[in-house]
């Protein structure tokens, strides 16, 4: 049975470009619920830790600097089928192959500057939550 949270970031670039708000929108309006919230900067060490599953990766180094490199917006998400319901939301890793409509076909640069962060099953979108909330913290 699939789990009904999912854990997403609203990434660097998309902070600095203004585009939290219409992220949100977009999330909101797609039936999804905001359970816990937070504003925050990631230094290079907590970046490591969230993507070390990516630690032997090529693009590992760039990935770590860009997600410490300004604020992000940390957020679990609420809905039935919340992981897989969010992926097809967000679209594909490279925005160039994301779907109209989606979250990076709409607001990403790159393949690496891609807008928001999506958890890949109900096991890390848990993992992905605890490195960021508290139990306090979500409502
Ligand atoms: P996703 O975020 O779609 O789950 P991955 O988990 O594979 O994608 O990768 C994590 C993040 O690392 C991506 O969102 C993207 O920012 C970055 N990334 C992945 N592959 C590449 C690549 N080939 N070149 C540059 N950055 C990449
Ligand atoms: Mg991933």
């Amino acid at each position: 049975m699939s789990g009904n949270q999912t854990f997403t970031m609203i990434k660097p670039e998309t902070v600095s470009k203004n585009n939290i708000g219409p992220v949100l929108k977009v999330i909101n309006e797609a039936g999804f619920r905001i359970k816990a919230m937070k504003y925050t900067h990631l230094n290079k060490k907590q970046a490591g830790e969230f993507y070390a599953v990516h630690a032997d990766k090529s693009f590992y180094e760039d990935l770590t600097s860009f997600m410490s490199s300004g604020p992000i917006v940390a957020a679990i998400l609420e809905k039935e089928n919340a992981v897989a319901d969010f992926r097809e939301l967000i679209g594909s890793t490279d925005p160039v192959k994301a779907a109209e409509g989606t979250i990076r076909k709409l607001f990403a640069e790159s393949m690496s500057r891609n807008a928001v962060h999506g958890s890949d099953s109900d096991e890390n979108a848990i993992i992905e939550s605890d490195f960021f909330f508290s139990k306090t913290e979500r409502y």
